[in-house]
């Protein structure tokens, strides 16, 4: 098991040297984050073991119960919140991530600004762009990124990028360009964009963060 997780963190480091090369970047420019959604203690400590620092979760509830204990092991670990934030969590999420990659909304910049002043801590955020314009996701509209940052920003959030999920099941660069595009605009150097199936294509588009699940933990039960 453990060793399993060491190769899969090695191979996974590999490639993305290997984007970073035919993409001419440095690879200290880009951020791996290991999503541990729904993963056990005893199948995030290895990875812990190999070298690994900074996680992803993707529910408030979830990352309260598992994360304190493995935080007092280790110095030096961040987690970061990857999915969707109801506002009645956003106090327990500024106290708990040291980055937050899906604001989406005033209500909750609102929230989250509000939890900010009350615990005297800001993580970093991410404005989350619902690329594909799918009914379902979280995200703001593309057109609506303007707006939502300079309402985040007056609201004293720590804005540092822009994030998305793009649709399941077609070609994912379109949309990594294109949210490369807004982050430009917009002049926010971060990009979160790439998981374990396209993290490659998202690396030479220009994402510092890839969220990885899949390839490091295996198939999630
Ligand atoms: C689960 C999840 C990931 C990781 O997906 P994999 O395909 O397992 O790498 C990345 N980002 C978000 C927002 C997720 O919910």
């Amino acid at each position: 098991m453990s060793e399993d997780a060491k190769a899969r963190l090695e191979d996974v480091r590999a490639q993305m040297a290997q984007a970073c090369k035919i993409a001419g970047r440095a690879p200290k420019d880009v951020q791996l984050i290991a999503i541990s959604k729904t993963q056990e203690a005893d199948t995030i400590r290895p990875l812990i073991a190999a070298g690994q620092r900074i996680f992803g979760e993707n529910r408030v509830q979830e990352a309260q119960a598992k994360w304190p204990a493995l935080r007092a092991e280790t110095p030096g670990i961040e987690v970061h919140l990857v999915g969707q934030l109801q506002s009645n969590k956003a106090e327990d999420a500024v106290a708990l991530f040291e980055e937050i990659h899906s604001v989406d909304r005033l209500s909750l910049i609102t929230a989250l600004a509000r939890a900010q002043d009350k615990l005297g801590r800001s993580p970093r955020c991410y404005l989350q762009v619902n690329i594909g314009e799918e009914p379902q996701k979280g995200g703001c509209a593309a057109r609506d990124v303007p707006t939502l940052l300079a309402e985040a920003k007056a609201a004293g959030l720590d804005m540092v990028g822009l994030m998305a999920v793009p649709p399941a099941d077609t070609e994912a660069a379109p949309y990594f360009a294109l949210l490369a595009k807004l982050a430009r605009e917009a002049g926010l150097p971060r990009l979160s964009m790439g998981m374990s199936a396209d993290f490659e294509a998202a690396i030479m588009l220009g994402a510092t963060h890839i969220r990885i699940g899949t390839a490091l933990f295996g198939a999630r039960v």
